[in-house]
């Protein structure tokens, strides 16, 4: 499996003012040493509650935001590391697609002209063969030569999102970074966006980083998942194990809450105690601790290290840093 994307030690720290007259200067950890890789053309997912971290990091491999510490390396080669200039070349390669198509789609533009736009700005293509582009991407994504005449808002979202896809994908991207790509849809057109956004990654070899609040969405669609919690990594695994036997009390958390679809299996959802803690005042240790069922008393003040539990199994939790307690959960 080659690596296509590999996030070092990834950090993402916010400054704020806090306190009562908000002259104490603080920051958020939005995003706190995080690390994972993703293989070509797989799909990896991040999940995790509003909040943890998994935007900001999408936005930072893309150097929408500059990172506060680390590395990310794409096809070997670090993007921090290029000018601003050539930056923009690789930028190509790296496409985003967000999830409101409204907001990030020019409203004057007919879509025509928002499908152009990319291929000039990239000069990819003279303005006579970018019409030639423009008709077969939209038919790829299921838009008629007759539809591209017409504005963003005289489509539906998920019409609208097929025009951010077809943006996102004429300039022939190899990853795609997809933050909450179908979460504002109905759950119908959930499924038929979902679906495309399969069968393009087929067609066009395509890397997904698919960010997702969505655990049923992203079980769906994902090779891979990492879950997040207070801008860490608590978890990495192949979709399947993730699922089936997750390690970390978070996740374990998170699935429980899912609605099994086979009646069969009784599932206890496990309830957590106190909401996720303010980001720019983390607790002690784990961060999870607060809100851990299995929570000891090392969890409060030594923070437990993400490390590769099983084979592709990484996990962030003092349960499983010797053979024996690995045993317990
Ligand atoms: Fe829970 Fe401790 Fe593991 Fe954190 S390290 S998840 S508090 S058991
Ligand atoms: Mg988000």
């Amino acid at each position: 499996k080659n690596i296509v994307l590999e996030v070092n030690h990834l950090k993402q720290y916010f400054p704020i003012k806090t306190g009562v007259l908000r002259r104490t200067t603080g920051r958020v950890k939005a995003v706190d040493d995080i690390s994972f890789e993703v293989h070509e053309q797989e799909t990896f997912s991040l999940v995790g509650e509003s909040g943890c971290g998994k935007s900001t990091t999408g936005r930072t491999i893309l150097r929408l935001l500059e990172p506060t510490e680390g590395d990310v390396f794409y096809n070997g080669r670090n993007l921090l590391d290029y000018s601003k200039r050539d930056f923009r070349k690789v930028r190509r390669d790296l496409q985003m697609i967000f999830q409101d198509p409204y907001s990030s789609l020019n409203p004057r533009m007919t879509v025509k002209q928002l499908l152009i736009e990319p291929v000039l700005t990239h000069k990819l293509a003279s303005k006579k063969e970018a019409e030639k582009m423009v008709i077969a991407i939209a038919e790829k994504v299921g838009l008629s030569t007759e539809q591209i005449n017409r504005y963003p808002h005289e489509f539906s979202g998920g019409q609208r999102q097929r025009i951010s896809i077809a943006r996102a994908l004429i300039v022939k991207p190899k990853l795609v970074i997809l933050d909450e790509a179908v979460s504002a849809l109905d759950v119908s057109i959930q499924a038929q966006i979902l679906n495309l956004l399969i069968e393009l990654q087929k067609e066009f070899k395509l890397t997904y980083v698919f960010i997702s609040h969505d655990l049923n969405v992203v079980r769906h669609v994902s090779d891979r998942v990492g879950v997040m919690y207070l801008g860490q990594m608590m978890e990495t695994a192949a979709t399947d194990t993730l699922y089936e036997r997750p390690l970390h009390p978070y996740t374990q958390s998170l699935l429980s809450a899912i609605p099994s679809h086979d009646p069969s299996v009784k599932k206890k959802r496990i309830i957590l105690k106190g909401d996720v803690p303010d980001p720019s005042n983390p607790p002690s240790g784990c961060p999870f601790h607060l809100r851990c069922p299995k929570v000891h008393d090392r969890c409060k003040i030594e923070k437990p290290i993400f490390k590769e539990s099983e084979p592709e199994h990484w996990v962030a939790c003092h349960l499983y840093d010797n053979e024996e307690l690995s045993l317990q959960p």
